[in-house]
C-alpha cells in the first residue's frame, strides 16, 4: 500500500520536528521585532529565537498547524500523502492509518490543508510549511467555526 511509505518516512516525532524546523529554516524566517532573518533552534520548548534579539515563536506558529494539537508526525504525514499522491483517499482510511481516536479533528487537518493548497501549484507544500497571511488565518478560523456550529445544531 502506497500509504506505507508515508508511515516509513514519517515514523517518529522527532524526525518530523527536526523535519519542520528545518523547512521554517530554510524558507526564512523573520524576526517579528527586530526583523532580523538568523535564529537559533530550542529543543526544549520548541522554539525559534531571534540571534539578535531573542525574541522566541514557537514551531508551529504561523503554519497550518497552529493551534492543532496533533502530532506533528500527523501533520507530515497527511501533507506529504495530499501533495503527492494523485490518488484521492479518504479521511476514514487516514483516520484508522493514523490510530486516532477522533475523526473529527483528523477532518479538520485534512480540510486545513485543503484550503492551504488550494492553488494547486508546486507551492503546496511550501505554504504549509511556511507563514501564511492574514488572509489565509481568517479562512482557516472560518472553518474551524463551521465545523463547530455544525456540531451543535
Ligand atoms: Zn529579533
Amino acid at each position: 500500500m502506497e500509504l506505507r511509505k508515508y508511515f516509513e518516512k514519517y515514523n517518529d516525532e522527532e524526525t518530523c520536528i527536526e523535519e519542520l524546523k528545518n523547512k521554517r529554516l530554510e524558507n526564512g524566517l523573520i524576526c517579528k521585532k527586530c526583523g532580523h532573518d538568523s535564529h537559533s533552534f530550542r529543543r526544549v520548548d520548541l522554539k525559534f529565537q531571534c540571534k539578535k534579539c531573542k525574541n522566541r515563536i514557537s514551531l508551529r506558529s504561523g503554519t497550518v498547524m497552529e493551534n492543532s494539537n496533533l502530532p506533528i508526525k500527523y501533520w507530515m504525514i497527511c501533507i506529504e500523502l495530499m501533495t503527492l499522491s494523485k490518488r484521492k483517499f479518504s479521511i476514514l482510511q487516514l483516520q484508522y492509518l493514523l490510530g486516532h481516536k477522533r475523526y473529527e479533528p483528523i477532518w479538520l487537518m485534512v480540510q486545513k490543508i485543503r484550503l492551504v493548497m488550494h492553488e494547486r501549484d508546486e507551492k503546496y507544500t511550501l505554504r504549509a510549511y511556511s507563514e501564511f497571511d492574514s488572509e489565509f488565518l481568517r479562512e482557516i478560523e472560518k472553518l474551524t467555526f463551521s465545523k463547530k456550529r455544525n456540531k451543535l445544531s
